[in-house]
This record gives C-alpha cells, structure tokens and sequence, in this order.
C-alpha cells in the first residue's frame, strides 16, 4: 500500500529535488503586474566565500521568508549573486602567485586582473552551489556579480552623480594604511583592538636653556622623525614657560616649535606631546591649525623614508628597537612603561595598521544620511531586535567621510582621469591617490570640495582635456573603490539601475534584508543612503539582525579555534532539513546561537518521525482522495481535539514568522508533529480505525489532512522532506492540479475547528491516560497484564464523557475493563492517583509481587529521600544561590518541588503495599 522506504535517506532525495524544483521554474519570478511582489535581496557572499554556518544560518532564514510568502500568494523574488570581494579576492590570487615565486607587480596590472578573472570562473562559484545544497530557492537567472557589466555601470553613475553634486572630493587626510595590503582602509574596515604595548618616554633639550628637557610619552618612537611641534595645554604651569621656544628633535637635530593647545591632555603621561601631522589623526588636526609642516617618514611597506642615515630604510619596528637604543645611549630616553592602549587592524589581514598622511577619494556623508536617519526615526524602516535601531542611528547621526579609494587592482577603477598639461601649470608636481607626499599647512592639490582643472570625472576615457583641450598626457587614477561602493548599490543595481527597468519599478524597494551584525554599518546603512540617493526610495522596509553562531561554550567559530562544524558535513551526516530545523530551533530572535554536532540529530529524528507517520497514513487510506471535513457534531472528541491544536498551530506558526520568531515557529510544528499527532492521535486512529467503516473512512480523512496541512505549514523550514512526502499524500479534488508544495497554498485557520470544549475535555482524557501509565510504570506492572480501572468523578458530565471513551481509555492504558462512579468504596489495595478532580483507582491484587515491589520502593525513597535533603542544603546555602547562574538555581529548584511530588506518591503506593 506504501510505496515508501522504510527509512527517509535525504541523499535519495535531496538533489534531484532541487533540480526538479529548478527545472519547473518554481523559484523564478517575473513582472506580474496581477500579483503583489515581495522580494529578498541576498547578501552577496564574497567570490572567495566556502559555505560556513553563518551563511547556511543567513539563507535559511531568507529561504524561510522567501517560501513562505510564496505560499502565501505572493510574486516572491530571491536576487543572488557574489561581492567580487576586492582585498579579499586580490589576496588569495596573490597568495597562488606567490607559491609560484612570482608578485602581482611581476605580471603587471592587467595580466594580474585577468589571473583574478580567470580564478573567479574557476572557483568564484563555489559558494553559489553550496547555497543550493542547502536548498536556497533563488532566482539564479538573476545571479549577479558586483563586477558585472550592469553593476559596474551603476557604480561608474553614481560616483559621476556624486562628484557632480559636490559629494565626492579627494584630498590629504590621515587615513587608516595597511602596510602589507598597502592600501587605504576605512575605520569599519580597521576595527581596533586592545593591545598591551609600552609608553616610551623621551626627553627632548629645550633650546637657551641647557640641561631643561621637555619630556614626551608615545607608544610609536619611530614616528618621532616626523615631528614638526610639540604641544602642551596653554594653562599647564610646568610649560607655560617654553611655549614659543623651541626644542630639539634628539638624534636629528631639528628644531620644533613649542605650541600651545587647548585639545592637549595636561593629565596624560607628562602633559606634553610630540606633534607628527603625516602619521597621526589628532596631530593632523593640530597641524592644520597651527600651519606645521606634514613630514611623511614612511613608505607604503611601513619602512622609514626622508630620515637621517641610520635609519633609512629600516621597518618601522626594527626602527623603533635602534631609536630606544640610540636614545638611551645619548640620555634622551626617560621610563618605559607597560601601556594598554587600542590599534586598528587591517580586518582581511590583521597587520597594525598605521595612520598615515594620503591623498585620498572620499564620499560627503552627512548629506546622504539625513533621509537615511529620518527613515528610520520616523519608523518606515525598522530593524528587529529594535535594540539595532540605536546603534544604526548612533553611528549615522555621527557619520565621518568614508574613505573610497583603494591601492590595490581588483575591483572598480576610479572613473578619474587627471590632464598632465593642466595639473603641472604653475611648476605643480602630479601627485596621484596612494603616492604621499610631504606637504606644508592645508592638503594639496586639492582642495575637500569644488573641481579642480585637470581633474576629469568621466564614465568613459575623456578623448582630450575639457579645461585646456589636451589630448595627450591623461592618466586615468591608479586606484580602485571600496567593495562596499558596489555593495551599497545592491538592492536596485541588481534590478537593472541605472536603466528604468520594469523589474526596478515592480520589485523594488525590497521587502526584508536578513542580514549579520558586522556589516550593519559597511552595507546596511550605506544600502539606505545609496537607495535615497538613487532612487529617492528606501531599499527595504524591515532589517532582521540575526545572531552569531557560537560553539557550545560561546566561543565564536574559528578555523584558528578548531570548532568549526562545517554545514556541507551536516547535510552529508543528517541531512539539509536536519541541518536547517536544528539552526532555526538554536535561532531566538537575535540572539547568538550555540551548536554541537549532536543538536542535528534532533533535526534528523524529527525529519524520520515525519516519515513514520506519513508510512502508517498511506497505509489507511488505500490512496483515495480525502473527502470535505464532517460537520464538528460529526466528529470524536479526538477528531475534534486534533483539528484544534491544528488550528492553534497554524496561527502560532504564522504569526511567529511574521516576527522573525523562527524557532517559536519550529518548536510549535514540532510539539504539534511529534506530540499531539504521533504520540496521541496516530494511537487514537488505530483505535477509531478499527471501528464501523464509515467511521474508518473519517479518521483516514482527518489523519491526511491534519498531516498535509502541517506539512505545508511545515515546508519553509524543511523543505526536501515535506515535499517528498507531501508528494504522495493523495489530494483533495481541488489541490489535485498542484504539482509542488512550494506553491500549494499557506494553510489558514478555520476559526470552526477551534474548539476549546473538545481541548479541555481530551486534555483530561490524556492525563488520565498518563496517570494511570506512570502508576503502571511506577509499580512495575508488567505490560502484558491488563488490570481493570475505576474512575470516580463527582461530576456527571465528567462521567458521560469517560464511559463514553471505554474502548479508547482500554486501548491506550492497557487496561481490561473501566468503570465510572460517583463514589468509591475505600479499597486499600489500589493505587491511586487524581487528575483534575477525578481519582484513578487502579487494584493490585494479583498483578504484582508485592513484596519485591514494595523493597524496590523502599530503597528508591530512600534515594530520593537523600537527595531530597542534599538539594535542599544545596539552596539554602547562600555561597550556591550567589555563585551558580539563575538558570542553574531555578532548574534545581524544579527539580526539587518534582522530588517532591514523587516522593510523596511512591510514599502513597508502598503505604497501598505494605497494607495488601
Ligand atoms: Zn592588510
Ligand atoms: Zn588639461
């Protein structure tokens, strides 16, 4: 009758699935003006990226969304695509060059940009198949890459856009430099970590007064050989007297200013501090102020530049060892002392980085943010948890300029031509992005707005000079953008901007992005700035944050750290459903998730149970399509029990996911599946079954539909194994055209079935049921005997009902006969056991050893006994309640009230024992 395995094996179903799923078109959307769209843009994994549970926790909640509104109707779009990843990317083919021996610039830029390419077609996809292992139900006709021509003309049109509106502007500033990338970093890209280092303290002779020192205390010795100044507080009275002096720069020789400034901190170290305007973000500022000169001292590789002899060339740390040595040798080093203090690291290579005067590409970003704040405060756009909408307002409302240009080769070429002829007019030395320079007072050449002549912003190579008619002489600038410059785009470039495309004006804005915590300021506030900008229309109207994966001890997953479960390992040892229901279940909203390997089997289990069920279903229904549900006055109170929790179920399910509460979601369909529908009412149907046959044929009815619809409800979150079972299950006339679960319609709550009477009237049923198993179980009742039970209720209703439900209370308790009374006799050989006001008396005589029940009882309450007073001891002492997590108290105190209970009723069957 079933043509099922006996087991469910994801690897028999999984891929050809997919590939059904794909080949039927299910995942593709088009314009349909007829049908609301809801659309998904992916967060791009890097071309570089190897699925790790962070992604296969992204997509799944995205696949959640996605399926789920397509059931429900809904012209539902997944965009994906890949981030062409810029440093990331350019690092790993220059890691395959250099086991060749070679560097990128032994090959020259474009040979190099074409290896790049050539690694991208190879292994640029990767990630991209892993996501359809995991069953991510994308449009990939749409699959898109940042470095696409269509995405490659958005980002050339929106540096143009910008630049013409005064939003885009180069100049010198003191950014953050990897010396190993070489490249500019932005702040978000060089986090900053605490790290335990020294304070040098260096005195430095004051001029006309022999033997005076201003002493200074610095963390980096080495930048000392740019210094222009030293600063102190204006009414700080150890120095009030040197201001205007100056000192000299020991081991050099240069003389320094001694300036006066309010932004000095009299209180740190010695209250006076050394002034480098080229390697310092304050020190700049200060420069600027008081006209110093900008002494750049460092190459690109951090090694020392424009300083005297000993020292030139040496790496910025071999450097500092010589300065120290030399310093001390000459008596200017004062105390050295141990100094926490936080350096920014290059977050793709984790060098310290090092601040750094560079002639630069930046983005304006206060104007842009103004609608990106107001979107948010005024509640169009949302973020769940909404405790993210402070951080995201926090850091707009205080935006910096961001930092766009890059020294590396792979990405987008700044669409920025500079004219020769133009640029070196006045005796003017071309200076480039990337090539510092020393300069004096304000940044040159340009200024931080407003155009330059000789500076052409062009989306294509300009043919001749538009300011002086040249055509020779232009030099299209070196450098590339951030990735994030093309990532931003992402939600309407994908949709075909800058071109009004049909697909632009039906899908776009988005619905919800899904997205991590780390890129909330790389991508997702930028994402609003660029969408307001471009198309004067937020990107999307929800943000879900989700937590991070964690190993069970909290620590986050790490190839370093060796705890990394591998998601592609789990769908090979449990499968994709297993995997995804256990991430969803391990998933509150927003918070971090902590796995074991071990949590997938719950998943596997749940997923084998399912098929369990869906075997004995097929096996009762003979493959006939379900009739109409009968009238509730039709139906058992079991059949009227089962289609309520259903009812229940699927307005928890679907309210759950309208607020991201996942696991709520899951852990409903799974009490509901595993629970009510196996445990009790597959058991009930065996029962009902056996009866008359147009009673067979109702609970064979209400036994595919309960189970048809959970799977439907179900779906979203395990989406192999419901559609395969799904599959066989014969349909309702209607439904019988459908021909995937993905697009059979979201189950909706037929208010009719929703029926607290027949609830509140199984759930006595069910702890009877229980009580007199557990007594059973308790007194060691041997399976096989069937002792009679009597019910004595006051109740008369009660009592309808239990004499009514004979042969189901005899089935499910393993008991020979069942009586109702109102009142009993005390019989002193039965245990008994009251549920909701009715006690369950069950004899036993005859049934057991009494003797040898009645040891094994004493013995267990003595055990329990001891425990008893050891848990009690254990809570009132104050060293357990002040030290032990909430969590742990409140569990023992559970524990404890249940040792309890326990104790009093095997205290209460050995009592029955030892009077037999
Ligand atoms: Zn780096
Ligand atoms: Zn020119």
């Amino acid at each position: 009758m079933t043509n099922l395995p006996p087991q469910y094996n994801p690897k028999d179903v999984e891929e050809t699935r997919y590939q059904w799923w794909e080949s039927q078109g299910l995942f593709q959307a088009d314009v349909d003006p007829k049908r609301t769209a809801y659309t998904i843009v992916i967060p791009p994994p890097n071309v570089t990226g190897i699925l790790h549970m962070g992604h296969a926790l992204n997509n799944t909640i995205q696949d959640i969304l996605i399926r789920w509104k397509r059931m429900q109707g809904f012209n539902a779009l997944w965009v994906p695509g890949t981030d062409h990843a810029g440093i990331a990317t350019q690092n790993v083919v220059e890691k395959a060059l250099a086991k060749e021996g070679k560097k990128r610039q032994d090959l020259g830029r474009d040979a190099f940009i074409q290896r790049v390419w050539q690694w991208k077609e190879q292994y640029g996809n990767t990630i991209l198949y892993q996501l359809k292992r995991l069953g991510s139900s994308c449009d990939w006709r749409r699959t898109r890459f940042t470095m696409d021509e269509g995405l490659s003309e958005a980002v050339l049109e929106v540096f143009v856009r910008l630049y013409e509106q005064g939003l885009i502007y180069r100049g010198n500033y003191i950014i953050n430099w990897c010396p190993r990338c070489q490249t500019a970093l932005a702040d978000e890209e060089a986090p900053r970590k605490e790290t335990l280092g020294k304070l040098y303290h260096i005195k430095y002779p004051i001029d006309g007064a022999p033997g005076k020192f201003v002493e200074v205390a610095t963390t980096r010795p080495e930048t000392m050989l740019g210094d222009t100044a030293i600063a102190v507080h204006p009414k700080d009275k150890r120095y009030k007297s040197f201001i205007g002096k100056q000192a000299t720069l020991p081991l050099v020789n240069r003389k320094l200013p001694i300036i006066a400034d309010e932004a000095v901190d009299k209180a740190f170290g010695t209250g006076a501090v050394k002034v480098t305007p080229a390697h310092d973000p304050v020190d700049f500022q200060l420069g600027k102020k008081h006209k110093l000169e900008f002494l750049n001292v460092m190459t690109d590789d951090a090694h020392m530049t424009n300083v005297p002899k000993p020292y030139e060339g040496l790496d910025r740390y071999d450097c500092r060892s010589k300065l120290i040595v030399d310093l001390e040798q000459q008596g200017f080093l004062g105390p050295i002392d141990e100094h926490t203090y936080n350096v920014g690291h290059c977050y793709r290579c984790h060098t310290a980085i090092e601040p750094r005067l560079s002639p630069q590409w930046f983005v304006k970003m206060k104007p842009l943010a103004e609608p990106a704040i107001k979107a948010v405060k005024s509640g169009k756009l949302t973020f769940s948890p909404a405790r993210w909408k402070k951080v995201y307002l926090n850091w707009t409302e205080n935006i910096e300029d961001w930092c766009i240009s890059r020294q590396i080769w792979w990405g987008h070429r700044l669409p920025v031509w500079y004219c020769d002829a133009c640029l070196t007019k006045d005796g003017a030395k071309v200076e480039r992005a990337g090539q510092a320079d020393n300069v004096t007072g304000e940044a040159k050449p340009f200024a931080a707005s407003g155009k330059q002549p000789g500076v052409i912003v062009s989306k294509t190579a300009p043919e001749k000079c538009p300011d002086c008619g040249s055509v020779t002489g232009l030099h299209q600038d070196e450098d590339v953008l951030d990735t994030w410059f093309s990532s931003w785009l992402w939600p309407f470039s994908t949709l075909g901007w800058p071109k009004q495309t049909k697909d632009l004006e039906y899908f776009y804005p988005t619905a919800t992005l899904v997205t991590a915590q780390e890129i909330i300021f790389f991508w997702v506030a930028r994402m609003v700035m660029a969408g307001y900008f471009c198309m004067k229309e937020l990107p999307f109207r929800r943000v879900y944050i989700h937590g991070t994966v964690r190993d069970m001890t909290g620590k986050k997953m790490s190839k370093s750290l060796g705890n990394i479960i591998d998601p592609l390992d789990i769908i090979k040892e449990y499968g994709t459903d297993a995997l995804r229901y256990t991430l969803i279940t391990a998933t509150a909203i927003g918070q971090d998730i902590f796995l074991s390997e071990e949590r997938f089997a719950a998943g596997r289990n749940f997923a084998n149970k399912l098929w369990n069920a869906t075997r004995f279903v097929l096996s009762q229904t003979a493959g006939t399509a379900p009739g109409h549900l009968p009238p509730k006055s039709d139906l058992s109170i079991p059949d009227r029990w089962i289609l309520s929790r259903l009812q229940y179920t699927i307005e928890r399910v679907t309210k759950s996911t309208v607020g991201f509460l996942f696991n709520d979601a899951a852990t409903a369909l799974y009490d509901f599946l595993w629970h009510d529908f196996c445990d009790w009412y597959l058991e009930i149907s065996k029962v009902q079954l056996a009866q008359k046959t147009e009673d067979r044929r109702q609970t064979s009815d209400i036994l595919v539909h309960v189970l048809e619809t959970s799977l439907r409800l179900l779906h979203p979150i395990m989406p192999f194994v419901t559609e395969e079972l799904w599959q066989r299950l014969p349909k309702r006339a209607g439904a019988a055209t459908i021909k995937s679960i993905m697009i059979a319609e979201w189950p909706k709550v037929s208010k009719k079935f929703m029926d607290e009477e027949a609830e509140a009237q199984f759930e006595r049923f069910r702890q009877v049921v229980t009580a007199i198993r557990t007594t059973r179980a308790e007194l060691n009742i041997p399976p096989d005997r069937r002792p009679p039970v009597c019910l004595v209720a006051k109740d008369a209703v009660v009592r309808a009902f239990f004499e009514a439900q004979g042969v189901l209370l005899r089935a499910l308790a393993q008991v020979s006969n069942v009586s109702v009374t109102p009142q009993a006799a005390k019989q002193k050989d039965a245990a008994s056991a009251v549920v909701d006001g009715i006690e369950v008396l069950l004899p036993l005589a005859g049934l057991i050893d009494t003797e040898k029940e009645a040891k094994r009882l004493q013995q267990r309450v003595a055990e329990l006994t001891h425990y008893v007073a050891r848990t009690e001891s254990r809570l009132s002492d104050p060293q357990f309640i002040g030290k032990a997590p909430a969590e742990v108290v409140e569990q023992t105190r559970t524990q404890l009230a249940q040792a309890h209970d326990t104790l009093k009723k095997l205290n209460e069957y050995l009592s029955v024992l030892q009077s037999m």
